[in-house]
């Protein structure tokens, strides 16, 4: 199994490739064997190019949201869609007023579109927010198949559910980037409770407790 993430040599970003650990994947080249044809690709070829000069140009001086602009028109996309959660329309309307005036055209998808119950997709009422009654459901696939008709050049992925994010991703044809994940506790930065389960919550059951909160049932 890879363990890249455990490994003190890297010897693919150091070019040290005679100090590789035992498990690493570079142990068998012909895994590498037409990857690099891939990137011939006219398409992966600018794709790639022009996330590299991105990098290169506001390395620690461009956000995530100057950087997908910038993308966008270095890559020369004219219609973007943005397709986001509802818990976070607010930013989507200011995302795409960015885009707008940046000249590009734009469409917006919710992720309730459809307007379905949740029970039409088989979700059980106890599995409902509120316990019954209409719950309109996210409706990732039909984002994925009405911006497809829309015929945008380009996505920008704004705060899926995790899981309904991963059914946009299988049903898209479309070249897309996200610019927020959702993290309904943390602001919408997961990586908080990756540093915080290093720090303070090491010793505290950190996904037990949620933050460092009780769970809601003690909180009564
Ligand atoms: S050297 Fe091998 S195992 Fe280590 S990070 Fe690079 S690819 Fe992974």
């Amino acid at each position: 199994m890879y363990m890249c993430a455990h490994c003190a040599v890297k010897a693919c970003y150091k070019n040290e490739k005679d100090k590789m650990p035992p498990n690493c994947p570079m142990q068998d080249l012909s895994k590498y064997e037409g990857i690099k044809e891939l990137y011939q690709d006219d398409e992966n070829s600018r794709l790639f190019g022009e996330s590299c000069k991105i990098e290169h140009d506001g390395y620690c001086q461009w956000n995530r949201v100057f950087e997908t602009i910038e993308f966008i028109k270095r890559m020369g996309y004219q219609h973007i869609g943005i397709v986001f959660c509802v818990g976070l329309q607010r930013e989507a309307a200011v995302f795409d007023r960015l885009l707008r005036e940046h000249g590009l055209k734009t469409s917006s998808l919710i992720c309730k579109n459809g307007g379905f119950d949740k029970n039409e997709f088989g979700v059980e009422d106890e599995y409902k927010l509120k316990g019954g009654g209409y719950e309109a459901a996210c409706n990732p696939i039909a984002q994925a198949k009405l911006m497809e008709e829309e015929g945008t050049d380009f996505n920008v992925v704004m705060g899926l559910c995790v899981g309904h994010d991963s059914l946009f991703f299988k049903y898209t044809n479309t070249p897309f980037t996200v610019l927020v994940v959702k993290d309904r506790v943390l602001a919408h930065n997961p990586c908080a409770a990756l540093y915080g389960a290093e720090g303070y919550f090491k010793n505290e059951g950190y996904f037990k407790t949620k933050f460092g909160l009780p769970p809601k049932t003690q909180q009564k």
